[in-house]
C-alpha cells in the first residue's frame, strides 16, 4: 500500500474541531480498556487556524497511535493527548503519551519501518508492523513530520505534526 496509490481528498478544517472530533471518537475504546484518556490543548491565539487534509487519512494516523498506545498500556495506564500550535511556520503538533511498556532504545529508531516489530513475544495482539509505516507516509504526505519518544518501561510519546494556515 504505497501512499502514491492512495487518494487523498484535501478540505480545509479547523484545528480544533479536527482535534475536539478525533479526541472524542476514542474516549469508549479507552474507557473499556480501563485506560484514562485525557486532551489538552494549549490556549494560543492560533486556535482558529486551519489545516488543509484528508481527514479520514488524519483519523487513521491517530487511530494507530491510539490503538497502539491502548494495545501496549496495561488498565489503569493514562493516555494524555497535548495539542499545541507553534514553530514558524506554524505547525498543529499532536502528541499522545502512554504510561505503557515502551520501547528500547534499540528498537525506538525502527519503529516507523515497514513490518518492524519489537520482539515477537511483545507482539501477542498480532499488528502486521504496518501501522506506523502507513501513518509516517500519510504525515509526510501532509507535509508534516511524526516521531518517537520512548523508555522501555517509562511509557512512549507519538507526536505528529502537520502546517497549518490562516483563514
Ligand atoms: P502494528 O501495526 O504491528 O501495531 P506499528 O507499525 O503500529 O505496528 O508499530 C510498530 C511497533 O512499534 C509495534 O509492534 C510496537 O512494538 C511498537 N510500538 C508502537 N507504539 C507503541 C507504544 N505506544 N508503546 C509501545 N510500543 C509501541
Amino acid at each position: 500500500m504505497e501512499t502514491k496509490q492512495f487518494h487523498f481528498q484535501l478540505a480545509p478544517t479547523s484545528c480544533q474541531t479536527m482535534v475536539r472530533q478525533l479526541f472524542a471518537k476514542y474516549e469508549l475504546d479507552c474507557a473499556n480498556a480501563g485506560i484514562t484518556y485525557t486532551l489538552d490543548m494549549a490556549k494560543s491565539e492560533d486556535e482558529e487556524m486551519l489545516l488543509t487534509v484528508d481527514t479520514d487519512r488524519i483519523e487513521q494516523v491517530y487511530a494507530n497511535i491510539i490503538y497502539n498506545a491502548i494495545k501496549f498500556s496495561a488498565k489503569g495506564g493514562f493516555i494524555h493527548v497535548h495539542v499545541d500550535i507553534k514553530g514558524d511556520p506554524r505547525q498543529l503538533v499532536i502528541r499522545v503519551t502512554d504510561t505503557g511498556v515502551g520501547i528500547s532504545e534499540e528498537d525506538l529508531p525502527h519503529i516507523f519501518e515497514r513490518f518492524y516489530k519489537v520482539s515477537k513475544s511483545r507482539s501477542t495482539s498480532g499488528g502486521s508492523g504496518l501501522g506506523l509505516a502507513i501513518a509516517k507516509e500519510i504525515v509526510q504526505y501532509h507535509g508534516g513530520q511524526i516521531w518517537a519518544e520512548s523508555r522501555l518501561g517509562k511509557g512512549c510519546s507519538i507526536s505528529f505534526s502537520l502546517p497549518v494556515h490562516r483563514i
